[in-house]
């Protein structure tokens, strides 16, 4: 055979082979995954999907599947717009794929007709790898909270609650059959401690939770970037682990995650997780009980803060905290609002048996919300872990006591005793926040005329400008560092000539 023929021959034969592996297959089956695959099919380039709903029959309100055998191919994905809260909820949504579960893009193109009664999504270049996972929001797996717990256990910050063992587990979610027949084992759910015990003597106590609803993974973000920040090292969250105590139970609803569910737990399919909060037997939603007993136990029914991290699947209006009137001007939240000019206000009543309302209700928080984050084309995961630090920045200016360098709660003349023993000196050898005890407020690695500014500053906010002055007086006799600190204090005065501490020479 002529040496052309063969290479003729050779590639019909590799062309075949390719279009035989071109074939795509699609797989819903695995954490968090929701596709209903046998009634989706592949034809050619286009890819029918069919929404699965454990909650709503007949609509979708959670997509998440593997495509495999797509490298070098741009196919069109189309599903109906039989959307839970009607097909209008898909304008302006876009679809998110990855190639390993943890990068997320948004694909290029997504256009919801309602008179084909479809919502149709593709790229405009073809998929680089063989297989890629393809969601309507950016996913959080129930092992996502299990992986990301484990890595907590060695942290110096984090300890079991009274209701958890050395793994930070509370107990086990019931399991069951989910919708599909297939068996959902029971899974660990967790809560933990972050908290800095050398810290303040009453200290505030703040309850965190997510995963109620089980499609709603943005709020599982939001929290794990809270997380991220309160047992970093960061001097803010240094700082206000000596003010506060967190309690952390990040994923109520784990065995309606694993399955794919939208909103519900697999014990429980037909019932809103989020409307039975009321102990002792949480209408026997035993997923629920475990977290809301645990938190009961947990923290004694008392904090002061109550945050359940949910998202609103099909809303396009914001992020936003649903906040009872009376909360509203909440130094925390309005901290927060100013932090993240993302977020806005809603009013809540927490007239339903809401987590918000238990933490109300069952652990006298003085305030208790929901806060609700959106899939918003263009957003990716890294927004919603800022916007939980956000949170913790929000907590840090609420509750830090401005120059207390001995962590006491207060600013008072203790601290204006260890300001001058660290004063014109390199602390730069120091952690920061061993260096901010030693007065280097600004966190340049000095304690110096910046610092004094600050302290001033804060002091006389706090005690008020005679106040200040009084620390001087106290000054039996002057040693170096005192004296250069008169010299400073005079010169912030402007009073050189007035006060008799600035009328001697040094
Ligand atoms: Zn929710």
């Amino acid at each position: 055979m002529p040496t052309k023929k063969i290479v003729c021959a050779c590639l019909l034969i590799l062309l075949s082979v390719s279009s035989a592996r071109a074939v795509i297959t699609l797989d819903g089956d695995f954490d968090h995954g929701g596709l209903d695959e046998a009634n989706s099919s592949v034809a050619g380039n286009l890819v029918m999907l069919a929404g699965r709903d454990n909650y709503n029959a007949g609509d979708w309100k959670w997509l998440y599947f593997s495509a495999d055998g797509v490298n070098g191919l741009q196919p069109t994905f189309r599903i109906g717009d039989n959307f839970n809260t009607g097909g209008s909820s898909l304008v302006g949504h876009a679809m998110v794929y990855s190639y390993d579960q943890e990068n997320w893009s948004f694909f290029d193109n997504n256009a919801r007709s309602s008179s084909a009664g479809t919502f149709t999504f593709s790229n405009n270049s073809a998929f680089t790898q063989n297989q890629v996972w393809v969601a309507y929001g950016l996913p959080y797996s129930a092992g996502r909270t299990a992986s990301h717990t484990s890595q907590l256990v060695s942290s110096p910050w984090v300890s079991p609650t009274l209701s958890g063992n050395s793994s930070l587990v509370i107990g086990q979610s019931p399991g069951g059959i989910d919708d599909l027949g297939r068996t959902v084992m029971p899974q660990d759910m967790y809560g933990y401690k972050i908290s800095d015990p050398t810290g303040v003597p009453d200290k505030k106590k703040i309850a965190l939770v997510s995963g109620v609803h089980s499609n709603e993974t943005l709020g599982n973000y939001n929290l794990e970037g809270l997380v991220d920040f309160l047992v970093s090292d960061d001097i803010e969250a240094s700082l206000l682990r000596k003010y506060a105590d967190f309690y952390v139970y990040p994923m109520a609803n784990p065995d309606g995650r694993f399955a794919g569910y939208n909103r519900s737990t697999v014990q429980r399919e037909s019932l809103d997780p989020n409307r039975y909060w009321v102990p002792p037997n949480y209408n026997n939603l035993d997923d629920i009980e475990v977290v809301g007993d645990a938190l009961i136990a947990d923290t004694g029914g008392d904090v002061d803060y109550l945050l359940d991290f949910h998202s609103t699947v099909n809303g396009k209006d914001g992020h936003h905290g649903l906040i009872l009137p009376a909360y509203q001007s909440d130094p925390m939240w309005l901290n927060l609002l100013q932090l993240d000019p993302g977020v806005h206000t809603q009013g809540a009543s927490l007239i339903d048996d809401t987590g918000a309302k238990f933490g109300r209700v069952h652990l006298n928080a003085e305030f208790s919300a929901t806060f609700e984050t959106q899939f918003l084309a263009g957003e990716n995961i890294d927004r919603f872990l800022t916007l939980g630090r956000n949170f913790g920045l929000a907590f840090e200016r609420t509750f830090v006591v401005a120059a207390d360098l001995n962590f006491d709660g207060q600013l008072t003349s203790l601290d204006w005793n260890l300001f001058l023993a660290g004063s014109e000196t390199n602390l730069s050898i120091l952690s920061p926040i061993d260096a901010y005890a030693a007065g280097d407020l600004n966190g340049d690695g000095f304690n110096d005329i910046i610092d004094f500014g600050i302290f001033k500053n804060a002091y006389v906010l706090a005690n008020g400008l005679p106040g200040f002055q009084a620390l001087f007086t106290q000054v039996p006799e002057p040693n170096s560092k005192s004296t250069t600190l008169i010299a400073l204090f005079c010169l912030a005065l402007f009073r050189i000539s007035r006060h008799p501490l600035c009328s001697g020479s040094f």
